[in-house]
């Protein structure tokens, strides 16, 4: 399937953080060690312009990486005043940034405005006090709170990015901070569960004995669960697992439940969970006797039947007294038959 959106991204490591986050080192996430100058900017921009398809409908210039609004103001207009020249020629339709709760304000916000922002992706990572200040945050839950009521009532999207598994983080708290971010309505949500990447406090936390990660199958679970929680509110989760933006991403990555493909394990657990709960029912309905044939959506197949069709596995094993036939077809959700 063609593209239809590209993010022209930017990465401006650490720059604004007046916090270290005990999770975090952009240098190593991004792959990037210097912030880009107004040339880098212009030339990628132009660049990607250049490449881009006729099926692209929606093109937005992105600056991520560190704490946009706690960059000196002078810097932000600079890098803004590019973004905004293409967004005013209609040559991008977007323009987004990311940045922590306490670096919101009235002010800041009327400036984003100015400069034609659109998006504003906001690092919550947690909504309970204690996980935040295990994390160095710097923050509370009430800036987060402030921050959310301001950027929406300024008319900005907003997007909720949340770190299950940070220390001092149960299951239960992540899932509560997944029903939190539902209750405040955003335009999508990011969940990147934690890892620990090297030269980071939370490193020497695992170094020491004092942290211990979600394993893989932890995490994939949890943010199923998760993805659950958005997609039965109708909030688009846009990504799952750390981006590997840099080349060789496994080696900055201490421990913890890194996966390249991990958005793909989620679904195809989330899928999982529904043929279970489809199955479930049906065999409390008609018994175990009964054939089922189930038809998967063609354009979900490889969720649905999972990496290596583990997922047609583990329910064959599940439901090992009955017969259960699977077909493609075009259907948006799963049928299920009994026969
Ligand atoms: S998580 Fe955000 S605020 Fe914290 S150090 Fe990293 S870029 Fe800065």
């Amino acid at each position: 399937m063609s593209k239809t959106n590209v993010t022209i991204p930017f990465f401006i490591p650490h720059l604004g953080c007046r916090h270290r986050c005990v999770f975090c080192n952009q240098v190593y996430t991004s792959n990037t060690n210097t912030p880009p100058n107004e040339d880098d900017i212009i030339n990628k921009v132009e660049l990607y312009l250049k490449n881009i398809k006729s099926s692209v409908q929606h093109v937005e210039i992105a600056f991520f990486g560190g704490s946009f609004t706690g960059l000196d103001t002078e810097l932000q207009k600079k890098y803004l005043a590019i973004a905004h020249e293409y967004y005013s020629k209609k040559m991008i339709q977007g323009i987004r940034l990311s940045t922590r709760p306490d670096y919101i304000n009235k002010p800041i916000l009327h400036l984003l405005k100015e400069y034609t922002v659109t998006t504003i992706e906001l690092g919550v990572q947690s909504f309970h006090d204690d996980v935040l200040k295990a994390s160095n945050r710097g923050h509370t839950v009430d800036d987060t709170m402030n921050a959310i009521a301001c950027i929406k009532n300024e008319g900005f999207n907003l997007i909720i990015q949340l770190m299950p598994g940070l220390p001092c983080d149960t299951s239960e708290k992540s899932i509560e901070s997944a029903h939190i971010a539902c209750k405040l309505q955003p335009n999508g949500v990011r969940i990147y569960p934690t890892i620990v990447i090297k030269d980071t406090g939370l490193s020497k936390l695992f170094i020491d004995g004092n942290y211990i990660p979600m394993t893989l199958e932890e995490a994939v679970a949890l943010t199923a669960r998760m993805y659950s929680i958005f997609t039965m509110n109708n909030i688009p989760v846009i990504r799952m697992g750390l981006h590997p933006f840099a080349n060789d991403i496994s080696s900055t990555i201490l421990a913890g439940p890194y996966h390249p493909s991990f958005g793909y394990l989620v679904k195809s657990r989330y899928c999982r969970n529904q043929l279970q709960n489809m199955l479930h029912q049906a065999v409390a309905n008609n018994g175990t006797s009964t054939r089922y044939i189930i038809e998967l959506p063609a354009l979900h197949a490889a969720e649905y039947l999972g990496p290596h069709r583990e997922n047609i596995a583990f329910l064959q094993n599940r439901f090992y007294n009955s017969c259960i036939q699977y077909t493609i077809a075009k259907t948006l959700e799963p049928i299920l038959y009994a026969l």
